[in-house]
């Protein structure tokens, strides 16, 4: 730790930007003034014209680059660190992915610009969706959400459209498991749906006892993800559909977890009828930090009819977008979906292939296994066996012995070069460590991940406060999370307006 803060040296100036900015140095030259004053009070209302300068900060060049990649590299990343974060797949993203999103051909074209000229990006958005219902089983897919939870709120328009259609009007209530992904129940909840939890047995898997009592023909739609969110094989599977399918329920699944599946088991042959995929997981896109990601939508032929429009359709060689679907529920989205993430999915799926999908998939849940192993011998881990690309432990018992909690064990991760896992998720288990290592960290990695962890459960045992007071080698120790999302501070003005901020506290 010392040697880090020696390393630092020279580049621990923590004034922020404004406050490095002295006047008359600049990183640009302008011309004199772009347009004509005289242009500028005839074409622009005098109300929106400004009075006075802007108070921008005036740094030379090398000052400016040396700020920005200093404080870039305070952050934790894909491309820097083994980022285990589960449920959210942080996988290596192949950078030929970003070369081919890039090329002018797809990066430069406008969704206005007529179906003529954007033939190869209509083509890739119909061969995509080709592999994606080979991959899944299901009859037909739009591309057009533009994240998976809001892949969910799609399936929720259609499950009560499909209903509606067949005059059941009825069917107000959305099933969902205890253990399942926030974002599911929020969903349902957001489009006016009763929302209704199906309780986990002891194995950790839906308690068909207690899904039998809640499904009726007023259950809309069951939401499931499978493997669950506690990296388990719903085995029971096909149980669970015909239960829900007796009364007449549709069964919706939560595809962000199809990366221990690919190639070997697809959720349409489990009987899902709604299926949505988080491409920027299982198929790659950098994605920390809210975005932009895609969230594709397939369903059974029975929706087909109401699935968003404009769907891409063939004719021969050419492809042109229908708009004429009297039975469609609309638009979920402007024009056709985040094309760019689109075409890294289309990249990686083409790239890798079926086999290389489906080895990707098996070295995801052997990777899984491996730590899972290693570790649930020290850890406790409430549902020790056999996982698919994730696997819970808990610190329930640290945390009643030492005080110390999930989230400490996942600040002091960060003092050893990792990323925290997926902390206090899902709840049914107390004081939840979701691991989720993916098919591209070296077997090195992980086992240094895992001498990390023991090493810190020796420290939670003889120095507890070491932990509990972690991080001690990050740039900020412990901003308010809650505040931190509702009230982001997003520029150093803001941060100097912010009289409230903790910020200096937080400097080692
Ligand atoms: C990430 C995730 C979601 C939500 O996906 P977003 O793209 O973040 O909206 C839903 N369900 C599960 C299981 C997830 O891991």
């Amino acid at each position: 730790m010392e040697q880090s803060k020696l390393t630092t040296l020279g580049t621990q100036d923590s004034r922020l930007l404004f406050e490095r900015s002295k006047r008359g140095k600049e990183a640009a030259m302008l011309p004199e003034r772009a347009f004509p004053k005289e242009d500028l009070a005839a074409n622009i209302p005098a109300k929106l014209l400004r009075k006075s300068e802007v108070d921008f900060p005036e740094l030379s060049e090398p000052e400016l680059v040396r700020y920005f990649v200093n404080l870039s590299k305070k952050n934790f990343s894909v491309d820097t660190h083994f980022y285990p974060l589960g449920s959210c797949t942080m996988k290596y993203n192949p950078k030929i992915h970003e070369d081919v999103a890039a090329l002018s051909g797809f990066a430069c074209v406008s969704p206005l610009q007529p179906e003529e000229e954007v033939q190869g990006v209509l083509r890739i958005f119909d061969d995509l969706a080709e592999a994606l219902k080979q991959l899944t089983g299901m009859d037909a897919f739009t591309l057009q959400p533009a994240a998976g939870a809001h892949g969910e709120l799609l399936g929720m328009m259609l499950a009560r459209a499909y209903h509606a259609s067949r005059g059941e009007k009825r069917r107000n209530v959305v099933l969902v498991p205890d253990s399942s992904h926030g974002t599911n129940p929020a969903s349902a909840a957001q489009y006016g749906y009763e929302v209704v939890q199906v309780p986990s047995d002891e194995r950790g898997r839906v308690c068909l006892a207690a899904l039998e009592k809640l499904v009726s023909d007023r259950v809309a739609c069951l939401m499931l993800t499978n493997p669950n969110t506690l990296g388990l094989f719903e085995t029971d599977i096909l149980k669970i559909r015909d239960l829900a399918h007796a009364k007449g329920a549709l069964l919706y699944y939560d595809g962000a977890n199809l990366n221990a599946l690919l190639g070997t088991v697809r959720p349409g042959d489990m009987g899902f009828d709604i299926v949505h995929l988080n491409v920027h997981k299982t198929f790659t896109t950098p994605h920390g930090g809210g975005g932009p990601g895609a969230g594709p939508v397939g369903v059974v032929k029975a929706l087909e009819p109401f699935l968003p429009k404009p769907v891409v359709r063939r004719n021969g060689t050419r492809y042109h977008l229908d708009y004429d679907r009297p039975n469609s529920i609309g638009k979920i989205r402007s024009f056709f979906g985040n094309t760019g993430i689109l075409i890294r999915a289309y990249v990686y799926i083409r790239m890798l292939g079926l086999e290389g999908l489906r080895q990707a998939s098996h070295d995801a849940v052997l990777a899984a296994n491996y730590l899972r192993k290693k570790l649930s011998s020290a850890y406790l881990n409430p549902h020790n066996e056999y996982c698919m690309h994730e696997f819970v432990l808990s610190a329930r018992d640290l945390a009643a012995e030492h005080h110390v909690h999930a989230h400490d064990i996942g600040k002091r991760l960060l003092d050893y070069g990792f990323h925290a896992p997926t902390v206090h998720f899902p709840l049914v288990v107390k004081e939840a460590l979701m691991i989720e290592p993916t098919e591209t960290e070296s077997k090195e990695t992980l086992d240094a991940f895992a001498d990390a962890m023991l090493k810190i459960l020796k420290e939670i045992e003889e120095t507890p406060d070491l932990v509990r007071k972690a991080p001690h080698t990050m740039p900020i120790r412990r901003p308010n999370e809650v505040e931190a999302a509702r009230k982001p501070i997003l520029s150093s003005r803001d941060l100097k307006r912010d009289q409230s901020h903790n910020w200096s506290a937080h400097q080692p």
